[in-house]
């Protein structure tokens, strides 16, 4: 029952989150967009169980590959060749620029991110790791350190070697105060650029140059990571120009760039099938997790030839990564997205999305921006416009619960964790977005007296 799931949530299972909501929601089965509770209730999911459904909850083709290979071959770890692994592995590795074509398979992007510190540092010899603020890049012991969000750091000593620079929050500026080098208000808080158009934002390519600087012993850099869009940070977009411009400066300094697509890569920005391509560069070594493979484990780290020559002689192993179940099912997502054309959809209707939620933007004080590619969608609710105020937390919550009660399932982050987040399975249709802008609406209207 409702009532003994909850007991043993509290009594028996680790963790560090308390359930989502007021009322913790019991998700009994999912169908492409939508879940059902205990009851049958259906929930529009706007989140994607974070980010990770990417082609719909229980998609059939995916289902129906995955329950094959389960009456073919469960496991055998990849000591031995296995026609699922290298038949993914091909085709995933088609989806990337040329030179990057070797792929290692894990379970799950803290692994995916913790393995490409590791070749990072064997490849250069070098130990320093840049990354940047509101970073999440995962929560193995090691890349607790890379991520960047003191509230997931923890108050213990992390790994050594890892430095982190200013992000650029076009929104909510660097250090609170004005991040735009021609701001004519040096006072406030931010400049009024749009990501796309900001091409006056060298300030923060001037804090990576500072940490060269100052911080980093010469030649001692390994690596580079960033996510192409940060995430859980708030759904953070980059100004034009500048991971081109960190990417040729982390270079010249003897590192390599890693980009971290997790939540960006198989065609959730839309336009683009990983978030780098719309920055313009290629990275050396590329993670992946999450919508790889629809929700079931799988991650991989893809890098050029050379740079995993520098694997040889070392030793690295894990006894899951490749399992031929995930590599049948992580192919068909592969397939699906193809044939169905999810990346077309998850430009199309986040665009249509982007613009309704413009809209409520326009209309009322407490949402302060409106921002994301594709269907990678974040909403910064604030005070006011003028001082660009993180909304409580409270007030957060009860627009957060309200969507739920009125059936719609969205996600949280932010550095002050005050943006909701858009990313649901790239199924979602027009006419369910409009339905979620729809309740997300009501569910502000409702609150905005109090706040
Ligand atoms: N990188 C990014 C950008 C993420 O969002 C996450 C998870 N939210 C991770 C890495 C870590 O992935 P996992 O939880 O699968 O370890």
């Amino acid at each position: 029952s409702y009532e003994k799931m909850q007991n043993i949530w509290a009594t028996n299972i680790i963790s560090a989150f308390a359930p989502h909501f007021k009322e913790p929601l019991l998700i009994h089965d999912g169908k492409m967009q939508w879940l059902f509770d205990h009851t049958g209730r259906r929930y529009l999911d706007m989140f994607g169980g974070i980010v990770t459904v990417s082609v719909g909850h229980c998609h059939p083709k995916v289902s129906e590959a995955a329950a094959q290979q389960l009456n073919t071959l469960w496991h055998t770890t990849n000591i031995y060749l296995n026609p699922k692994l290298h038949e993914y592995a091909a085709k995933l590795t088609s989806k990337l620029p040329d030179d990057l074509k070797v792929v290692y398979f894990v379970n799950s992007g803290s692994e995916a991110n913790d393995f490409a510190v590791f070749l990072a540092r064997l490849h250069t010899k070098n130990s320093d790791i840049i990354s940047l603020r509101n970073a999440y890049h995962g929560m193995s012991y090691v890349t607790m350190a890379l991520t960047a969000q003191s509230s997931w750091r923890n108050s213990l000593p992390l790994a050594p070697g890892f430095h982190h620079t200013m992000n650029p929050d076009v929104y909510q500026g660097l250090w609170g105060g004005s991040h735009c080098r021609d701001s004519p208000v040096q006072t406030t808080r931010h400049c009024d650029c749009k990501p796309d158009e900001c091409n006056a934002c060298d300030m923060y390519y001037g804090q990576l140059e500072e940490i060269f600087k100052y911080s980093l012993r010469a030649g001692n850099l390994a690596g580079f990571f960033t996510e192409t869009i940060q995430g859980i940070g708030g759904v953070v977009q980059f100004p034009k120009g500048f991971l081109k411009k960190a990417y040729e400066l982390v270079r010249t300094n003897g590192g390599v760039c890693i980009a971290d697509e997790v939540q960006t890569g198989f065609g959730r920005t839309g336009e683009h099938f990983w978030g780098f391509e719309m920055h313009d560069v290629i990275p050396d070594i590329v993670t992946m997790a999450k919508g790889i493979c629809n929700g079931l484990p799988m991650a991989a780290v893809v890098t050029t030839p050379a740079l995993a020559q520098s694997l040889k002689g070392a030793y690295y192993f894990n006894t899951f990564g490749g399992n031929p179940v995930s590599c049948a099912a992580g192919l068909t997502v592969l397939n699906v997205i193809e044939e169905e054309k999810i990346q077309e959809n998850a430009h199309v209707v986040g665009t249509h999305l982007l613009k309704k939620l413009a809209k409520l933007r326009d209309q009322f004080e407490c949402i302060g921006d409106v921002r994301g590619k594709g269907l990678m969608i974040g909403v910064e609710m604030v005070t006011d416009k003028e001082t660009r105020t993180p909304l409580p937390s409270n007030h957060f919550v009860d627009i957060w619960d309200d969507c739920k009660n009125m059936g719609v399932l969205i996600g949280r982050g932010g550095l002050y964790h005050n943006v909701f987040r858009m990313t649901p399975p790239m199924c979602v249709t027009r006419e369910d977005v409009d339905f979620a802008v729809g309740v997300f609406e009501a569910a502000i209207q409702k609150h905005q007296k109090v706040f």
